[in-house]
């Protein structure tokens, strides 16, 4: 029987649900770890799940009615931290996988955090600057008794960036009555963000990536990189991996991606990005390609970095890489994942992967709480050590326990979760 208590709303029985994916992986961590049923009971179910109407009015006058989320996993290790998604894929059910991956990651990275995400199903393209405000605002708005900087602190995720947070921060301040800068990460350097923390996703993926060569006795220079997605995660990956030495092969967008065998420059397609409404598409010196075409290229590292489920059963065996960094959350199917780890695949799964951004997160709030801000280098360095850190102990854990880097990140996660609420107990 499921432990789930999450309403269904699969929209076809095809439809790979990630809060399932998400469930699977935990009881996997449970079973390696022999977690007692009750415990696993606790962490299969998000405590608190919150959906809230945004009515908002388009610049034409018109009236519509948003459905926003709010996931609350878990605050057993600290206050719920967690991203917020505007993208047309956006589900309940999505964002309760998120909030739980979320939950696993700051435990991994041993940061006093727990687990929640938010969202909202737009397109965030299809509105006006204005109008995105007015959706941010409100839906800000709608969860003020629920967020707070001891409570449950949102930061960026696909299709938000600094300027969302600012906006929510400024509504969440206007609301208390006095500015509270920790009720997002993420936000602008102007009022209270971190130096490092645009980069930081995609800075920890970099890591990673390394860290995974230098265990393969190889470095990263000259390494032939394929990235799916070119925002916040991919950009930043993209152009650290290219100052390290890579060579970026391919890398696209939800619109198509380009290939260069003999590597992009990744400066200038970034400059050619911003000039281009976030266009890739006729980069002089590549070639246009598809996103599956993207997937399946020889090279060594395959970086997903943009949406869940893009290896799958039915692509699997067509990817060539050696590594597969999933920058990405859920990038990679629980069928696809065993198939590669069969092959000898290495996957750097996505609680370890993408972690650098809750990181900085988390250091932009030591820093807000404590009214010291640092310079980049040592934001950057900070990051860096528990990156290394908890990459160390899940090879570590894999090897002790014979078992995949995912599973190894997953038992490392949940068991630190589990040892807290046994150590907290049930209240009443
Ligand atoms: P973003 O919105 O900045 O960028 C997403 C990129 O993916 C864009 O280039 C977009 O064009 C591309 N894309 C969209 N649909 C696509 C499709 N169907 N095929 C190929 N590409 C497509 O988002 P982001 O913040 O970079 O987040 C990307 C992923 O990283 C998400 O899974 C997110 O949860 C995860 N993540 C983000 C952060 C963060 O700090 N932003 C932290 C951890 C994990």
């Amino acid at each position: 029987m499921s432990n789930s208590l999450l309403p269904l709303e699969s929209p076809s029985p095809a439809h790979i649900c990630p809060f399932d994916q998400a469930c699977s992986y935990l009881e996997a961590a449970a079973k390696e770890l022999k977690l007692d049923p009750g415990l696993l009971a606790i962490l299969s179910n998000p405590r608190k799940v919150i959906t809230v109407s945004i009515p908002v009015k388009r610049d034409n006058g018109e009236i519509q009615v948003l459905a926003g989320h709010r996931v609350q996993h878990s605050d057993i290790l600290g206050p719920y931290k967690g991203g917020t998604r505007y993208h047309p894929a956006v589900t309940l059910r999505e964002v309760s996988a998120l909030a739980m991956l979320m939950t696993w990651k700051c435990a991994l990275l041993g940061i006093p955090y727990g687990g929640a995400k938010g969202g909202i199903a737009i397109d965030p393209k299809s509105y006006s600057v204005n109008e995105l405000e007015r959706i941010t605002r409100r839906y800000t708005s709608e969860l003020i008794k629920d967020i707070g900087p001891s409570v449950d602190i949102p930061a960026p995720d696909m299709g938000t960036s600094a300027r969302e947070m600012a906006w929510m921060m400024d509504t969440y301040s206007v609301n208390v009555g006095h500015a509270v800068p920790g009720i997002v990460t993420g936000k602008p350097l102007s009022i209270g963000g971190s130096r490092g923390r645009e980069m930081a996703t995609g800075r920890g993926v970099m890591i990673i990536v390394r860290e995974a060569l230098h265990s393969r006795g190889k470095s990263l220079v000259g390494v032939r990189v394929a990235i799916q997605g070119f925002g916040n995660v991919g950009a930043a990956a993209a152009l650290l991996l290219y100052q390290a030495g890579a060579k970026v092969i391919a890398v696209s967008t939800g619109s198509g991606g380009i290939y260069a065998e003999a590597g992009i420059d990744i400066p200038a397609l970034k400059a050619y990005a911003l000039q281009n409404r976030k266009s890739i598409a006729n980069f002089p010196q590549a070639v246009a390609i598809s996103n599956a075409e993207l997937l399946t290229l020889p090279c060594d590292v395959l970086i997903p970095a943009a949406l869940e489920n893009q290896i799958t059963e039915k692509n699997v065996d067509l990817v060539q890489a050696e590594i597969v960094a999933e920058a990405a959350n859920g990038p990679v199917t629980l069928v696809a994942n065993q198939s590669l780890e069969a092959r000898g695949v290495t996957v750097l799964p996505d609680i370890l992967a993408n972690a650098g951004g809750v990181v900085v997160s988390y250091l932009e709030w030591v820093q807000g709480l404590s009214y010291v801000f640092w310079d980049e280098e040592r934001v950057n360095r900070e990051m860096e050590q528990l990156m290394v850190q908890a990459y160390r102990q899940v090879m570590e854990q894999s090897k002790v326990r014979g078992i995949s880097s995912r599973l190894a990140a997953y038992t490392l996660g949940v068991g630190r979760v589990g040892q807290a609420l046994t150590d907290r107990g049930l209240y009443p």
